[in-house]
């Protein structure tokens, strides 16, 4: 179980995996991905957070509603590009 007062796993450990964040719509459970660095600078500028920030916490950060439904109620997980090299 997973409680909703676990921040998660700073964001600044995805750095080296070449992560990103998953941003879900709870409402159509639809996604984007956003590139790592982007939300890192956008929480630094509004001053709620940093690379520190927990991966799941960044959920309560978005401002913005849903483009697909207009809601506002999100959930955040990391995301992983796939790569080139992996084995086929
Ligand atoms: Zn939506």
């Amino acid at each position: 179980m997973s409680s909703p007062q676990n921040p998660g796993v700073p964001l600044a450990h995805y750095r080296q995996h070449g992560g990103g964040v998953r941003l879900t719509c709870v409402a159509r459970m639809r996604h984007r991905d956003l590139p790592l660095e982007p939300v890192i600078a956008r929480l630094e500028a509004r001053g709620v957070g940093n690379a520190q920030t927990g991966i799941k916490a960044v959920a309560a950060f978005v401002t913005a509603p849903c483009p697909s439904c207009g809601g506002r109620h999100f959930e955040t997980a990391p995301w992983f590009p796939v790569r080139r090299n992996s084995q086929v």
